[in-house]
C-alpha cells in the first residue's frame, strides 16, 4: 500500500517536473513569490521577476492519509531523507552521494529545566550532531540536489563560517568543485573546518554583509558562471532544508507540535522555514493543529531584528555586527521582516543577550546537560532564560530550544574563562592542599 503511494506521488512530481523542463526535484512543482504569489518554473533564480520578492518552493504535497505518510517516513533512513516526500529532492535522493545530515537528538533537558524553572517540558534540539557539526548541513544537502538538477559544477556560498564548512564537505562528497567566501577574521575552528575538505576558501577583507555583496556581484559576472551559490541563486531550495528541523522535532515529540520554540536568527531563513514546516505538518494532518509560539534569538552585538521587534517597527534597520556569536553576525538579514511577522503572528517575540550572557549560557547548558554549544547555542539558551525572566515565555508550556552548532567550533569564546581548576605536581599532598578531595 505504502509502495503504491510512493509511485503515485512520483508520477505527479514527474508531470510537474516535465512541465517545468527536465528538472526532477520530487514534489517541488514551482517557485512562487512570497510577496505577490507569482509562479516561476524551477530554476536557479531567487527573486521575483515582477516585484523582486523572495521566491520559495511550492509543492504538490503527498495526498496520503496521515497514518500512511507517517509509516512511509518511519520506514525511511535516519536522516533528513526520511522526509523526501516533503522536500525539493528526487525520490531516489538517499542513493546519491551527499552528507546525509539530520535526525539529530532531541534531548529532554530536565536539569536545565529545573535551573530555569520550566515545568512544561524543556527540550534541546541538538544539531551539533550533524556531519560538520552545525545545522547548515541540512540546508546544504538540499542545495546540493538542486545544484545537481541544474547542472552546476562549482558550489559556492557567502558564509559566517559554518556554511563554508558544510559546503566544503558536501562538495567533496558529492563530487563538486567548491569555492567559498568568508569574512577574513573568523574563529580558527571555522576557518580550519572550511579549508580541510580541500576546496578553495577565500577570506574577504570585510564583514559578512561585504562578503554577501561580493557574491551577488560574482553571480552577475561571467566569472561566476556555472556556480551554484547555495545561499544566493539556490536560496529557495537551501531554505527548505530548515523545514526538516520542524519535521524532526514534531516526529520526536510523537507527532505533536511543541508550544514554544526558541530559534537563533542570522539571516532569518531558518526561523521562517521552521514555521513553514510546522504549517505543512498541520496541513498534511501529521500533527493536530494547535497554536505555537516562535521566539527569535539574537546577540545584542548584532540584533537588528530584535531591536525592530521591541520598537514595534516593520522595517529592520541594518547594524554593523560586533559580537562573539559570529555565526549569527548578519547585520542586514534578508528574512528579517518575515521573522518579525512570524514572531508577532504566533504571539512570540525576538530578544537578544550580550556576550557575557552568551558565555554564561554556554556554560549553563554544558554543566546541566553535558551539551557543549557554540556561541549561537549560547544565544538561544541565554535568550530563553531572559524570556522566562521577563514573562514572555511561559514556563508551564512545552518548549524546544535549538542548539545549532558545536562548541568545539568556537573555543575562543569560552577559552579565556575556562580551564583547569588547579595545576599541581603529581603528589597526593599537593592534591590535598588544593582542597578538591571530597
Ligand atoms: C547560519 C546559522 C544559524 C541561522 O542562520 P539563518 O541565516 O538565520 O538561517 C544559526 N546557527 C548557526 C550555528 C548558524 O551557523
Amino acid at each position: 500500500m505504502a509502495v503504491q503511494t510512493v509511485h503515485n506521488s512520483d508520477n505527479s512530481a514527474d508531470t510537474a517536473a516535465s512541465d517545468a523542463g527536465t528538472v526532477d526535484l520530487g514534489p517541488a512543482a514551482a517557485l512562487s513569490c512570497r510577496e505577490c504569489g507569482e509562479r516561476f518554473e524551477l530554476g536557479p533564480i531567487f527573486a521575483c521577476q515582477s516585484c523582486f520578492g523572495p521566491l520559495e518552493v511550492a509543492y504538490d504535497l503527498p495526498t496520503d492519509a496521515p497514518d500512511e505518510l507517517k509509516k512511509r517516513i518511519a520506514a525511511g533512513p535516519d536522516n533528513i531523507w526520511r522526509y523526501a516526500p516533503l522536500l525539493p529532492v528526487p525520490a531516489d535522493v538517499a542513493s546519491k552521494p551527499n552528507i546525509n545530515p539530520g535526525f539529530t537528538k532531541l534531548v529532554k533537558a530536565d536539569n536545565l529545566a529545573r535551573e530555569l524553572g520550566v515545568t512544561g517540558g524543556l527540550y534541546v534540539k541538538d544539531d551539533s550532531g550533524n556531519p560538520t557539526h552545525s545545522f547548515k548541513d541540512r540546508v546544504v544537502a538540499i542545495a546540493v540536489e538542486a545544484a545537481r538538477a541544474f547542472g552546476f559544477t562549482t558550489l559556492s556560498c557567502s558564509s559566517t563560517g559554518n556554511l563554508a564548512g558544510a559546503v566544503g564537505a558536501a562538495a567533496a562528497r558529492a563530487g563538486f568543485r567548491s569555492c567559498v567566501f568568508i569574512p577574513h577574521d573568523l574563529e580558527q575552528g571555522k576557518v580550519v573546518m572550511a579549508a580541510i575538505y580541500g576546496g578553495e576558501l577565500v577570506g574577504i577583507e570585510g564583514n559578512y554583509d561585504d562578503v554577501n555583496r561580493f557574491c551577488s556581484e560574482l553571480i552577475g559576472d561571467p566569472l561566476g558562471e556555472g556556480w551554484g551559490f547555495v545561499n544566493v541563486n539556490l536560496r529557495p531550495y537551501y531554505g527548505e532544508g530548515s523545514k526538516t528541523l520542524a519535521y524532526e522535532i514534531c516526529e520526536q515529540l510523537g507527532w505533536e507540535l511543541p508550544d514554544q520554540l526558541v530559534i537563533p536568527v542570522a539571516s532569518g531563513s531558518q526561523l521562517t522555514k521552521i514555521d513553514k514546516g510546522l504549517k505543512e505538518l498541520i496541513k498534511l494532518g501529521l500533527v493536530e493543529d494547535k497554536p505555537y509560539k516562535i521566539f527569535g534569538a539574537q546577540a545584542e552585538g548584532c540584533s537588528p531584528v530584535s531591536v525592530a521587534f521591541k520598537a514595534g517597527h516593520d522595517v529592520v534597520r541594518p547594524q554593523k555586527p560586533d559580537t562573539i556569536a559570529k555565526s549569527l553576525a548578519i547585520g542586514n538579514p534578508a528574512d528579517g521582516p518575515y521573522v518579525l511577522d512570524i514572531a508577532r503572528r504566533t504571539g512570540g517575540a525576538v530578544e537578544d543577550v550580550n556576550d557575557e550572557q552568551i558565555v554564561d549560557a554556554i556554560k549553563l547548558l554544558a554543566r546541566t546537560e553535558g551539551i557543549f554549544a557554540e556561541t549561537a547555542g549560547g544565544v538561544t539558551v541565554g535568550v530563553t532564560r531572559k524570556l522566562i525572566e521577563t514573562g514572555l515565555l511561559d514556563p508551564a508550556l512545552t518548549t524546544v530550544v535549538l542548539n545549532t552548532g558545536d562548541g568545539l567550533k568556537t573555543l575562543d569564546a569560552v577559552a579565556p574563562t575556562t580551564g583547569p581548576t588547579a595545576t599541581i605536581p603529581p603528589s597526593l599532598d599537593a592534591f590535598r592542599a588544593a582542597g578538591l578531595a571530597r
